[in-house]
């Protein structure tokens, strides 16, 4: 999601006041790879789902990394996954657009294919009418702020982000080819959501945060989770997060769970709540399982 530079200065203003009161030691930080706590026990290319695990029991990290089960992509993650495409292609196309000066009625219809083809790739009605808002708000934004900060009105314009940013996790324990959304400025991480909100989005930022800070040697202290859903129209919420002493301990902490199961191949049990969008909940036979 191209986010506007308005609520992202508004929202770094309420963080940097927060990091002031309360900063990041430097043993807690990407760059510390080395050291514990953030050098891992073992390096296991852990995805950011395996380390940072929704499942209350971790018991989904052991289901596919120990026992090997492969499970279909459910509706939310599809719907997810489709969500992203439409924002990177969009933006991706924008930017194109920006740098040859092309007209903005060609880039328009370019754009419609685009969101129409994404939409395609939706696994149910609401699917379909989210890709296409979010496609045509990316638009809208991008241009608007690329227009505006020709004008001189705006520090940095949103189009400006760098979007998909491939970063090497290895050193601090997870794989070597994450994805991160966007990245609008060097320190502010972005991640784009489609589903209800849980702590454990902010301990995903945290994990992109460590591993750009290792491979960047620069500090990521900040982060911005975007919501989209649907509900009588497109409905987008901002969060800001600052990615402070307690997420760092916190991200480490269920990494170093994660490679304790692998390694140990201890079976977890079942969950008592299990997240309605799991989509092992047919394999530890919770389908009536909800929180
Ligand atoms: S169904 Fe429940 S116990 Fe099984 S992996 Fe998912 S959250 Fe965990």
């Amino acid at each position: 999601m191209v986010v506007r530079t308005e609520a992202l200065l508004r929202w770094l203003r309420i963080l940097r006041s927060l990091a002031e009161g309360y900063p990041v030691e430097s043993e807690l930080r990407g760059w510390s790879w080395q050291f514990p706590p953030v050098r891992p026990r073992s390096y296991l290319g852990l995805s950011v789902q395996d380390a940072v695990s929704y499942c209350p029991t971790k018991r989904d990290v052991w289901l596919r990394r120990v026992a090997g089960v492969r499970v279909q992509p459910t509706q939310y993650m599809r719907t997810g996954s489709a969500v992203h495409d439409v924002v990177f292609s969009v933006a991706s196309l924008v930017r194109r657009h920006f740098n040859a000066n092309q007209d903005f009625e060609r880039l328009s219809r370019a754009v419609g294919r685009v969101v129409e083809l994404k939409s395609r790739e939706c696994p149910s009605e609401e699917c379909v009418k989210i890709v296409r808002s979010v496609g045509w708000l990316t638009y809208h934004t991008a241009a608007s702020e690329w227009l505006w900060s020709g004008a001189g009105s705006l520090p940095i314009p949103a189009t400006a982000s760098l979007c998909e940013v491939r970063v090497d996790g290895s050193p601090v324990g997870l794989s070597g080819s994450l994805r991160v959304d966007s990245l609008p400025v060097p320190n502010v991480v972005v991640d784009i959501k489609t589903g209800r909100k849980v702590e454990a989005h902010e301990v995903s930022l945290t994990a992109y945060a460590l591993a750009l800070e290792s491979a960047l040697e620069t500090p990521v202290d900040f982060g911005l989770l975007v919501y989209v859903w649907w509900s009588g129209g497109l409905q987008v919420d901002l969060r800001g997060v600052y990615i402070g002493p307690d997420l760092r301990r916190m991200f480490l902490d269920s990494r170093d769970e994660a490679i304790d199961i692998i390694l140990s191949r201890r079976e977890p049990p079942n969950a008592v709540e299990c997240p309605q969008a799991c989509p092992y909940v047919e394999v530890c036979g919770r389908e009536n399982a909800r929180s």
